[in-house]
């Protein structure tokens, strides 16, 4: 019985049409899922020259009848829908019968496949969409499809394909997504020779998280599940101790189908808002099960954005879910502590976040607005320290001191942050920024965006101080640190030095570049919430802090202080 039948006119109208193939990353997607949609339990990658050479993806699926092999490279053909109204539920990946077409209209395309009850199987083999050979071949049950010299016959196209490392690495990252969406596969990418990634079949999200992501990420994401209506969501989600500069880790997928969507993506920034710093963003993993009838998949040629019918009900099921998981997350206690404290600053309108301008200062009487900001007036105002009494530390996290007729909060990560950023930036405009060798050299593994970064960032790296010799093909070993930052756990830090210089922010110029870098790294160097000062590093800060000339905020935008007049805590006894 074969399978495939050519759509209706009216149904292939209906269809979001538009190019499928744009790359090897593209057409290895396009098989794999194919692949998925034939049942298979094993399927098996490799690619050449980044794929420009080679994509073959061998499954252990149904396979096709030699009528059906020979059907499937038709346009509109297809065996998982038959007529319009089965684009409003579609539980397959492939529904518009035109990827194999199109494959084989720009490459020499084989395709050998079998089913289990057929005694032979079908070859046939296609060079820029003409078919050049049938065959009836020996082969195992499934379907083996070797896609060759893809845009061979399109020069134009095939110009537009980059080096092969950035090819290979877009079909690697797509290849996880499809891994990340259906963890019951084994699922394997080789190119060459080499193995990139073995995914065995798993039991869930998690465990096959652990393998696609690598243990080392792994470690730091924290599961969780929920279950609404007929709506299942299964997640990862990290800790604070693990996040990014953009939102790019954050990975969605629909019914195991991997898609970029705005709306979920705001609903776990949105849910994670107190617990990250402004301008660090979670990694997360994000699996949503629902009635193929809820979301519609039929509005984007690659199929990689969809449209929910109820989508303010989806948003609030992942927000609830990522919430209850901060909520009862290991880390949570310092995450709350950022919540409580903001709302403090802000819900009263007499009591606003402030800034160490307005702070009265030693040396001038309590009047408000006092300007510091000249080195002058800061060595006149670092004479009278004593003034300043010191309350205590509050949470680990703020330090309380009373300066006359005021009660002043001062974030002591934000603090020192800005001491650091100042201090790099000076230093940086006095031209080279000083070094400090480590003691024992330290070895990191770099993933492909950061080997590019590392590469492509050379020059700048060293102007800011870092040594960093390359270690073998994927690892790098850190000799020195910028001297500012020679407390600062030095991997971590190089870690997200590349991840900024992965971002693509050159078109913000090179001064906003290196302002903004300069923040991150300062963000590491720098005393943590969490970790308790005594009276006198507490001071020591409000020293430093008095001797920088400093701007509004923290380079991240968070205030540094703020202040409570006496009138204003009176005002809350009403004493007045
Ligand atoms: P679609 O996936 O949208 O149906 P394709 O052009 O990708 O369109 O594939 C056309 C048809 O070929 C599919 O509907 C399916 O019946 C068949 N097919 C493609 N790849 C495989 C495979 N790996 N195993 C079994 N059948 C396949
Ligand atoms: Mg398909």
């Amino acid at each position: 019985m074969d399978k495939i039948r050519l759509l209706s006119e009216d149904t292939i109208n209906r269809i979001a049409a538009g190019e499928v193939v744009e790359r090897p990353a593209s057409v290895l997607k396009e098989l794999v899922e194919n692949s998925l949609d034939a049942g298979a339990r094993r399927i098996e990658c490799l690619l050449e020259q980044g794929g420009a050479r080679l994509i073959r993806v061998t499954d252990d699926g149904e396979g096709m009848s030699a009528a059906d092999a020979e059907r499937s490279l038709e346009r509109h053909a297809t065996s998982k829908i038959r007529s319009a109204d089965d684009l409003l539920a579609i539980s397959t990946y492939g529904f518009r019968g035109e990827a194999l077409s199109s494959i084989a209209a720009v490459s020499r395309l084989r395709l050998i496949t079998r089913r289990s009850e057929d005694r032979a199987a079908c070859e046939i083999q296609v060079e820029g969409g003409r078919v050049i050979k049938k065959a009836e071949v020996a082969a195992p049950s499934g379907t083996d499809i070797f896609v060759e010299d893809l845009f061979f016959n399109t020069p134009a196209r095939r110009k537009f394909l980059r080096t092969s490392a950035t090819e290979l690495g877009q079909a690697q990252s797509w290849f996880e997504h499809l891994a990340l969406g259906r963890p019951d596969v084994h699922m394997i990418l080789r190119h060459g020779k080499r193995l990139l990634l073995e995914a065995p079949a798993a039991r869930n999200l998690a465990e096959r998280a652990a393998t696609v992501l690598g243990l080392e990420v792994y470690r730091q994401l924290f599961p969780f599940e929920q279950q609404d209506a007929g709506r299942r969501i299964e997640g990862l989600l990290s800790s604070p101790e693990l996040s990014r500069a953009s939102a790019r880790d954050i990975t969605i997928l629909i019914n195991g189908r991997y898609v970029r969507d705005r709306l979920l993506q705001g609903a776990v920034l949105d849910a994670c808002r107190g617990s990250l710093p402004d301008g660090r963003f979670p990694v997360a993993v994000l699996q949503l099960w629902l009635d193929p009838a809820e979301v519609d998949v039929n509005v984007h040629p690659q199929k990689v954005e969809v449209r929910f019918a109820r989508p303010l009900e989806i948003r609030r099921l992942v927000e609830r879910a990522v919430r209850d998981l901060l909520a009862r997350a290991p880390w949570a206690v310092t995450s709350r502590v950022y919540r409580l404290a903001q709302p403090l600053a802000t819900k009263a309108p007499a009591v606003s976040p402030t800034t160490f301008q307005n702070l009265p200062l030693a040396g001038h009487n309590h009047a408000k607005a006092v300007q510091i900001g000249t080195a002058q007036e800061a060595a006149q105002a670092s004479t009278g320290l004593e003034d300043w009494q010191w309350l205590g530390s509050l949470w680990n996290t703020y330090l309380l001191f009373a300066y006359g007729q005021e009660l002043v909060i001062i974030d002591q990560h934000a603090a020192a942050e800005r001491i650091t950023f100042e201090k790099l930036r000076a230093a940086r405009q006095a031209g080279q920024i000083a070094s400090q060798r480590l003691l024992i050299a330290e070895t990191v593994e770099l993933d492909r965006r950061r080997l590019a970064a590392l590469e492509s960032g050379r020059e700048m790296i060293s102007e800011l101080g870092f040594e960093l010799e390359p270690f073998g093909p994927t690892a790098v070993k850190i000799n020195a640190l910028p001297a500012e930052l020679a407390r600062a756990e030095p991997r971590a830090l190089v870690e997200d030095l590349l991840d900024y210089l992965a971002e693509d922010r050159l078109h913000s110029g090179w001064e906003a570049l290196e302002e903004g870098l300069l923040a991150r790294l300062a963000c590491h160097g720098s005393v943590r919430a969490g970790q308790r000062l005594g009276e006198e590093e507490g001071r020591a800060l409000l020293k430093k802090l008095q001797e920088i000339d400093f701007g509004s905020s923290c380079p991240h935008g968070r205030p540094v202080a703020v202040h409570y007049s006496r009138a204003q805590i009176e005002s809350w006894f009403h004493r007045r």
